[in-house]
């Protein structure tokens, strides 16, 4: 009873404000998989939520913007996109989309599956980003760089030095190749600890998101190291 009544107070006093929208790959190619289609989308459904969403009165922000609004922030409701792992078919599909309609995106980059170096769960099937393409999508003003591991391991499972070699090694690797800083992070699968909110502290992430969580809430600005979101798929948002 104490429980409920303790949710009930915290929802009223943190709204929700707007959704944080996970995506993967966009693509027509489906994969042959079935357990890995939650994480395509068509070029066709992106489109159309965009268009429903604009006519429902939501502003495509991006994710500093988000971190912003959890401060306190006012502003109208709001979607902020992003897309895990760095696929080519973000920059050959996803892309023009954004531009079309000027939707702000963030990209996290694992940079095991950029390399090459992280082979296994079937990776390999998918086309990653060139180097090219990377550089392309971080002049883009639209869109974020942000951190997604070296090895797109749970960090959960990992010692505290570990955890930092997989989330520093992907952060300097990022800014040495881009030559600025990158203050976004996504956690391999939304699994983080306390260890892992102190090491992206440390090493100067100001936002990071998990997997899950539902909308994102005014006045949680202990939260903008786990800004919860949803995962699009092609027939819902959850
Ligand atoms: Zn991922």
């Amino acid at each position: 009873m104490f429980r409920k009544i303790k949710r009930y107070w915290f929802q009223l006093t943190h709204p929700e404000m707007g959704e944080v929208w996970q995506l993967h790959r966009v693509t027509d190619e489906h994969s042959i998989q079935e357990r890995k289609r939650p994480y395509e989308i068509t070029p066709a459904r992106l489109e159309s939520l965009i268009v429903e969403y604009r006519r429902k009165g939501y502003e495509f922000i991006s994710m500093t913007e988000v971190a912003e609004r959890m401060k306190g922030k006012d502003g109208k409701k709001f979607v902020a996109v992003t897309l895990d792992d760095g696929y080519a078919n973000n920059y050959e599909v996803a892309y023009p989309i954004f531009q079309k309609y000027n939707v702000p995106f963030c990209v996290y980059i694992c940079r095991g599956m950029i390399t090459g170096e992280r082979k296994e769960d079937n990776i390999e099937h998918y086309k990653m980003l060139s180097i090219e393409q990377l550089y392309a999508l971080d002049k883009e003003p639209l869109c974020t760089i942000g951190g997604h591991t070296n090895s797109h391991v749970r960090l959960t499972t990992l010692s505290n030095e570990q955890q930092m070699q997989e989330v520093l090694g992907c952060k300097l690797w990022l800014e040495n190749m881009l030559g600025h800083i990158i203050d976004d992070y996504a956690y391999p699968y939304g699994a983080y600890n306390a260890e892992s909110l102190a090491i992206l502290a440390k090493i100067g992430i100001t936002r990071a998101v998990a997997s899950w969580g539902g909308g994102a809430r005014k006045n949680t600005p202990d939260r903008v190291l786990n800004i919860p979101r949803l995962l699009v798929t092609e027939d819902t948002i959850q």
